[in-house]
């Protein structure tokens, strides 16, 4: 049974976009579904597909706290059942409930707002339990072309070919892992309808609040609005952390696609990109802010043409309208 590998290699190296298609839909209508663990695993990829390395690897913290994430604001926030079987719920969710129920914490938390070392603590366990059934299940599901994988090791790599597919159809491929989620979801919580879960769902992973970033961003840069360049100092209230690729379409919070803009320009800019002369701007921002902060952790995967790409992949998905602020501010100095 796929779901107890423990090894897997990449059984093709060359794959085409039809035949990709050809597992994905396989993955999608008939692979047999217990659980909701490989629609969550599969999303938890897609939120990370600008977080891998050089060899176009992931580590399993990454994958294992967007898989947390997802899971806890679905059983935690939302009270929404993970197993057909009522009798057998999935062991994601026992572990998550033991933990909300230990700690007693509301369900009007989302998971990033549990203190960072329960956070951590919760991500070990849900990855212990879960990592040999899920990885090895979606693998089986996939036809073993997506990615090459190593329980013991750690170790976890996508195959080319999947990875510039992904890149290409993400914003597909999320609705489409949105929407079997959402009717998986509905059948095994029955008074729910599909439209009200997708709506859930589709947010499911935005964190609560962007302030630990705020925080950052004051720190090392100039208090002006990224775009207009506005004096953001005399106003707390007005500044925004702005997702500088939309959250719709990358779906994570890096810290090298965040910026702060005043309240007019994250209103009128919204969920659009901005005309290509502030991609720019923002490799110039992210180069000199490398430099400064101090934890590794901001930038451990950034290189300049992941920026780029995303910015070229997100016209590619349909982000075709170019904003840019009706008026820009002169530089004080
Ligand atoms: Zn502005």
């Amino acid at each position: 049974m796929s779901h107890d590998l423990k090894v897997g290699e990449i059984r093709e190296q060359y794959v085409t976009e039809h035949q990709i298609w050809q597992h994905l839909n396989n993955f999608y209508y008939r692979s047999s579904v217990s659980t909701s663990y490989k629609y969550v695993f599969f999303k938890a990829l897609l939120e990370n597909l600008y977080n891998v390395d050089d060899k176009l690897g992931l580590s399993y913290n990454q994958i294992f706290y967007s898989f947390t994430n997802i899971y806890w604001n679905l059983v935690i926030h939302h009270n929404l059942a993970q197993s057909h079987n009522k009798n057998k719920p999935a062991r994601a969710q026992t572990i998550l409930q033991k933990y909300a129920n230990d700690n007693a914490i509301p369900s009007e938390w989302q998971f990033d707002q549990l203190e960072d070392s329960l956070q951590l603590k919760i991500v070990n366990e849900v990855k212990r339990d879960c990592k040999q059934n899920v990885i090895g299940a979606f693998y089986g599901d996939t036809a073993g072309i997506f990615y090459e994988f190593d329980i013991k090791q750690a170790h976890f790599r996508f195959n080319k070919p999947v990875y510039q597919f992904m890149k290409k159809y993400q914003r597909i491929l999320i609705n489409l892992t949105n929407y079997h989620l959402g009717k998986y979801l509905e059948k095994v919580n029955e008074a729910t309808s599909t439209m009200a879960l997708l709506s859930k769902i589709e947010v499911i992973s935005k964190r609560s609040s962007l302030e630990t970033f705020y925080k950052v961003l004051t720190q090392f840069e100039q208090n002006r609005c990224f775009y207009c360049n506005c004096d953001l100092s005399t106003n707390r209230r007005k500044t925004h952390v702005d997702h500088f690729i939309p959250w719709s379409f990358v779906q994570n919070d890096n810290l090298w696609n965040l910026v702060l803009a005043c309240n007019d320009c994250n209103l009128q800019k919204s969920d659009k990109i901005t005309a290509r002369f502030y991609l720019e701007s923002m490799l110039e921002r992210n180069h000199n802010l490398v430099s400064i902060v101090r934890e590794p952790t901001y930038f451990n995967t950034y290189e300049n043409k992941k920026l780029v790409d995303l910015y070229d992949y997100s016209i590619m998905n349909g982000y075709t309208t170019l904003w840019e602020p009706r008026k820009v501010h002169g530089l004080k100095n």
